[in-house]
Formats: structure tokens, sequence, C-alpha cells
């Protein structure tokens, strides 16, 4: 084993303390608003984007919106539509504007390069572990979806054993910190388990934060009697308040042109 090894593991172990129910079932923050029109940002990855010029998270709608500049002319559509930073020409410079990112403990480009080399792209090649370490530094940076993926690679024993325990504990991390697809993969986990209460309430919670796989699930909960009309009726409502703080018009329009603008 080798040093970096150790230092893994011992992180792990520190970090598998118990989480206490009240904790773990609390209805966790929902996504920021978008920083250009303010409304809030969906769950659905393709309804947002990263920019890697400035670090900002923008709405599909306002990246879909057409740019004016200062005399009111419209612009091409080739420009962040935060800091108005030309997208990046080619596979090279976006890689070199992550990795500046990267050097300024921005939580998302230290994950998207995890993931770049999980996945063996843009160049990197693949290397699970050096893939771990960056999302461990992401989620203490507080990036919740890092946790999500660590959890991934211990339920799959990607470059790592099979551990399901340390996955579920990853996945918990993940979910408290507002990932809803974390969220409901701890739903269909209890689900397996028989634990239908616990299931049914995870589900709920993602379903807040606008898990359409949660809402469904909840609805097979109630047709095999281990939830109620009411469970599916409350589920719907609260996707119902989901959907009203995230849709806007802007939003609407973009995933009308462009099936990879879809928001929910
Ligand atoms: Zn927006
Ligand atoms: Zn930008």
């Amino acid at each position: 084993m080798s040093l970096s090894d150790t230092k893994l593991n011992d992180l792990n172990l520190c970090k598998l303390g118990k989480i206490s129910d009240e904790e773990l079932f609390k209805q966790p923050p929902l996504e920021e608003d978008c920083p250009i029109c303010f409304v809030r940002l969906p769950s659905l990855g393709t309804g947002s984007k990263y920019m890697s010029c400035c670090g900002k998270i923008i709405c599909s709608g306002c990246i879909h919106a057409p740019l004016y500049d200062n005399q009111g002319n419209k612009v091409d559509n080739k420009k962040c539509a935060f800091c108005r930073t030309p997208t990046p020409s080619s596979e090279k410079e976006m890689i070199n504007r992550y990795k500046k990112r990267v050097e300024m403990n921005d939580p998302i480009a230290v994950y998207s390069l995890g993931y770049y080399y999980s996945e063996g792209k843009y160049g990197f090649s693949r290397d699970y572990k050096k893939a771990l370490e960056l999302w461990h530094r992401a989620a203490e940076l507080g990036f919740a979806k890092a946790y999500n993926s660590i959890g991934y690679v211990y339920n799959y024993g990607q470059g790592v054993e099979v551990d399901k325990k340390k996955a579920v504990h990853y996945f918990e991390l993940a979910a408290m910190g507002g990932d809803v697809m974390a969220r409901n993969n701890l739903g269909t986990w209890e689900k397996r388990e028989g634990n239908m209460e616990r299931a049914l309430k995870h589900f709920m919670i993602a379903i807040r934060g606008g898990n359409t796989k949660s809402l469904n699930a909840i609805k097979a909960l109630c047709l095999t009697g281990n939830a109620t009309k009411d469970d599916y009726t409350k589920a719907l409502r609260s996707y119902q308040s989901y959907l009203g703080e995230i849709k806007s018009d802007q939003r609407d329009e973009a995933a009308a042109a462009r099936e990879n603008y879809r928001y929910y």
C-alpha cells in the first residue's frame, strides 16, 4: 500500500462516523439562483452549464437567450452570458481554463478534472485514484455531487474494492449536501433492503429537489401498498412547488429549441 493509499483510507475512516437520522432526513438546501435571471437553477444537468471562464453556473435559458452589446445590437452567442469571455476555441484552451480554476480551488473545476481522469477524457489517461483524490477535495470544498461520484466508485468498485457500506455513506453525505441523485439512490437502496418507510422519506426529499425518478418510485410504492395515495398526492404537490420555482419562459424557449437545454 502506498502512502497516498494510506492517507486516503484514513480520510475515509474518519469520515465514516455515524450520521443521525435527524441530520440525514433534514430537507437540504435547494439549488442556488442563476446569477443572470435570478430564477432558481434546476437540478437536471441539462438545465444549466458551468462556465470555466468565471466559474458561474448559468441556466439554459440565459445561455440560449440572445446577447446584446451596450448599443442594443445583437452579438453572437459564442461568449459567456455572464462575463462575456469568448467560449474556448479548442479543447486545450478549455482544459487550461479548468486547470487555472483548479488552482483557485474552484470545487466544480476540481470535480470536473476528477471526472476527466475517471473517464480518461480530453487527453487524461484513466486514473481512478487521482479521480478519487480530486473528488474528495471538491467535496470538502463544498461540492456535494462529488460525494455521489465517490459513492459510485465504491458501489461499483472502480479502481477500489466494492464496499457497499462506504458507498451508502458517501451517498448520504452527498444527499445531505443537496444532491438529488444521491438522495434517489438512497431511496432505491432502502427499498431494496425492505425499509419502505425510509425509502419513502428519501424519495420525498429528492422530489422537492426536482427528481422525477423518485416521483415514479413513490407511484410504484403506492401500487404495491407501501405508500398511500396521500403520500403520492403530497409528492405531486411537492414537485409542483419545485416546478413553480424553476420554470421561466426563457428556459421554456431554450428547451423548445434544443433537447439538450431540457430543464425538468
Ligand atoms: Zn438564467
Ligand atoms: Zn464567464
